[in-house]
């Protein structure tokens, strides 16, 4: 009877569908892309139902979640990669690996991309484990480390394993290369010419905070992409920061096509940028709202906030002009919002990008006309054991 009832159901479906017209199949690309590199960026803009009808204001959301390694930080890591190669601090089949500190994404952006390449990856302790686990099926190497105060650790633990790398693999002592970028490269210290150098295995960590890099794929990829997808009439762009990569790329591309594009943050409790915007500093001691974030410790909204000047924030620091504080719960809400009105399933992060997407339109009182722009970053599939 279930079936019958089914058969009934799509005999009236098509009935009333009679005049329907299916839609032609758009396709991302009409040329055959060079393996999973070519589907990185390029990615589509998706106007965002529920909350741009609610609010009369355009509320785009840039698909960074359909990105093969599943996240915008492809972009980056693509580029850090081929920036380190093309002046030929890394290079193919030497045996170097390439070490960063991450709460995921950027880690499994690396190991998507670097494919043969080991990859250590330092990753706090408190972070969702699905990540952990996509890290290990793409064969990288996890070592977790408890989040600490304001020091970046992860940070500091990668940038010691890439140092240590460099000495096991030769007898001389090691030392930094310190290339313009800032990237640190490990390497024996007994190389006689620049040839030597590049055949050698070595430790790279590729420090996506202060990797200038970057910044570097966000200028030239997802801000002239946001530009020509909105044929240049965007009155806003609203982002997250973690390293600060895509604001201060695609912020400062936005500007210097239109400086009265509003470039705003959102900011999850207890980072310290909102302060930093808003009152010039950091932290704001009294704060308590601020302490869990300050320590960086089991926090909901992953891949968002920051409570030091990374190099990567620092060139955005000129060009932001406003910044909302967004909550756990209101993110947490937002997400499920979002799954509901819109079947949309995303990570905590474009959660807290689209609240402050909607606090904008209001406090503008922007209405028809209007357009925001703002990055989808993650899918929630990256996020189920938090949120
Ligand atoms: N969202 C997620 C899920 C992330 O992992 C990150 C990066 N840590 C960001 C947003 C922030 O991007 P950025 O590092 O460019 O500031």
């Amino acid at each position: 009877s279930l079936a019958l009832f089914f058969q009934a159901r799509r005999r009236r479906r098509l009935a009333a569908h009679d005049h329907f017209e299916p839609r032609p199949i758009e396709l991302r690309s009409d040329e055959v892309l060079n393996g999973v590199t070519g589907l990185i960026g390029n990615t589509p803009l998706i106007r965002v139902n529920s909350l741009s009808d609610a609010l009369g204001v355009e509320i785009l959301g840039k698909a960074e979640f359909l990105n093969p390694g599943g996240s915008v930080k492809d972009r980056v890591a693509l580029r850090m990669i081929d920036d380190a190669e093309t002046v030929g601090l890394l290079h193919p089949n030497t045996g170097s690996r390439i070490f960063e500190g991450t709460v995921g994404s950027t880690g499994i952006s690396i190991a998507t991309i670097a494919r043969a390449r080991l990859v250590p990856i330092i990753m706090p302790d408190d972070v969702a484990e699905e990540k952990v686990k996509a890290l290990h099926a793409l064969g990288a190497d996890v070592e977790r480390v408890r989040p600490a105060s304001i020091v970046d650790k992860k940070q500091n633990v990668a940038r010691q394993r890439a140092l240590n790398f460099g000495k096991h693999s030769s007898s001389g002592e090691p030392h930094l290369v310190q290339v313009p970028s800032s990237v640190v490269v490990s390497t024996s210290g007994d190389e006689k010419n620049p040839d030597d150098l590049m055949h050698k295995p070595r430790g790279f960590f590729a420090d996506q905070f202060e990797n200038r890099s970057n910044h570097d794929a966000h200028y030239d990829g997802t801000g002239p992409e946001i530009w020509r997808q909105t044929n240049g009439s965007v009155n806003a762009f609203v982002s997250g920061a973690g390293t600060g990569g895509t604001v201060a790329g695609t912020g400062r591309f936005l500007k210097s096509m239109n400086e009265k594009i509003i470039i705003a943050i959102s900011d999850p409790e207890g980072s310290g940028l909102y302060n930093k915007i808003k009152h010039g500093v950091m932290f704001d001691y009294k704060e308590s709202e601020g302490t869990k974030r300050r320590h960086q410790v089991d926090t909901v909204v992953e891949g968002i906030g920051i409570n030091r000047l990374t190099d990567n924030i620092s060139l955005a620091l000129p060009i932001i002009d406003d910044a909302f504080r967004i909550s756990d719960a209101e993110a947490v809400s937002m997400s499920r919002y979002l799954v509901q009105h819109d079947g949309l399933f995303l990570g905590s992060s474009s959660a807290c990008n689209l609240l402050a997407c909607i606090k904008l339109a209001l406090k503008m009182d922007w209405k028809e006309g209007q357009t925001i722009v703002t990055i989808l970053c993650d899918s929630g599939n990256r996020h189920y054991s938090k949120v």
